[in-house]
């Protein structure tokens, strides 16, 4: 469901890459003299990339507070401005006070990254779609920190979004945002959902988040802790869009898993029930409306069955790369999992996330 945009151009304008426009499933090609071209659809997976290693490479803690965490947004807003499309880009600083770690007790200037993409039906609804840009403080070489897993892989994805939604219509609003200061207790995603109006909230399609996507072995779509009622019955509503993106992975023919809720040995339940993930900004949002959490992860590893352990990589010393700046970087993960596997997880989520997200917005069909 991706639309690509015909655009008149002077003669010398390169053509239709008839490769974009398999990827992009176009059929028909406009071969007469009025040198019509559709504007380049990428391969999916190739932006996001883009952006996942330049935001690893040339911004590397980019913690909160920061100014690195500010020229990454700066960045983010770059990979997420296109052209003439009439989006609305904007930084929205936030403050807030960190509670632990190395910036305990002190003010932080933070700030998330929103594109508005306007819906054309004047529907109200308004679907969210986020990632966190910033990186962890956990580990003392948190300044070198480069965070390719967590999280370059879903503000790249993000970004990538943002492209193949650039002058698609689609009949509601579509927000992308970077949250800033994630890693200091989901504060971007918290000061976002706080600028909502009730109206905002009642009209909400939804959340779809991207966190982590690289490291972990299986790729997973999780829906929130709104999931089930008290009587322990799944609440359809609310898991909707999980649904949807397992069947889109179906028909794609790529592993989209869920959470399968292992209880730990000498526990009584699971870390979280079943196709209910956790831990990222989707959490600032699941109160008030339907979830969904992309993430690579691997939730049948233990000991505690609780999707921190991502692999049973050997090359990854006890199996996680999050927060680790000796892990989480380009050369160790590039050794670990291979040159591939950065540009196919880019490929994958995108393709799945695009279609998602295509669906709920009711995007023009391509022809
Ligand atoms: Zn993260």
């Amino acid at each position: 469901m991706l639309q690509t945009i015909v655009k008149q151009a002077p003669k010398q304008t390169i053509k239709v890459l008839a490769i974009a426009m398999m990827v992009a499933g176009v059929t028909a090609c406009n071969d007469d003299d009025s040198e019509t071209i559709i504007t380049p659809v990428i391969t999916y997976g190739e932006y996001g990339t883009d952006t996942a290693l330049t935001l690893a490479r040339d911004y590397s803690g980019r913690y909160m507070g920061s100014s690195t965490e500010l020229a990454a947004a700066q960045y983010m807003k770059q990979r997420m401005t296109f052209g003439d499309n009439g989006n609305e880009v904007i930084l929205e600083p936030f403050t807030f006070v960190a509670s632990r770690g190395p910036f305990a007790d002190q003010t932080i200037n933070s700030q998330n990254v929103v594109v508005t993409h306007k819906g054309t039906e004047n529907t109200g609804r308004i679907l969210y779609v986020g990632a966190h840009y910033d990186s962890a403080t956990q580990y003392p070489n948190y300044i070198d920190l480069e965070g390719l897993d967590d999280n370059a892989s879903g503000s790249g994805v993000l970004s990538e979004l943002v492209y193949h939604f650039n002058g698609v219509n689609t009949a509601d609003t579509i927000k992308f945002v970077a949250f800033g200061s994630e890693e200091g207790g989901l504060q971007g995603s918290k000061a976002f959902v706080e600028s909502l109006s009730q109206d905002e909230i009642d009209n909400a399609i939804g959340m779809i988040n991207l966190d982590s996507l690289l490291t972990g072995d299986n790729m997973y779509a999780n829906a929130g802790d709104n999931s089930y009622d008290d009587d322990g019955n799944e609440i359809a509503a609310n898991v909707k869009l999980r649904e949807a993106a397992l069947r889109i992975a179906n028909e794609l023919n790529l592993g989209l898993q869920v959470n399968p809720a292992i209880i730990p040995p000498g526990a009584d339940e699971p870390y979280k029930p079943l196709g209910v993930g956790c831990c990222s900004d989707q959490e600032s949002f699941d109160s008030i409306m339907p979830v969904v959490a992309f993430e690579a992860t691997n939730w049948s590893l233990g000991p505690d069955f609780d999707g921190y352990t991502q692999t049973d990589n050997p090359d990854i010393p006890g199996g996680y790369s999050w927060h680790n700046p000796d892990v989480d970087n380009e050369a160790v993960l590039t050794q670990a999992l291979g040159e591939e596997r950065i540009k196919q997880r880019m490929s994958s989520f995108a393709r799945i996330v695009t279609e998602l997200i295509a669906e709920q917005v009711q995007a023009e069909s391509i022809r």
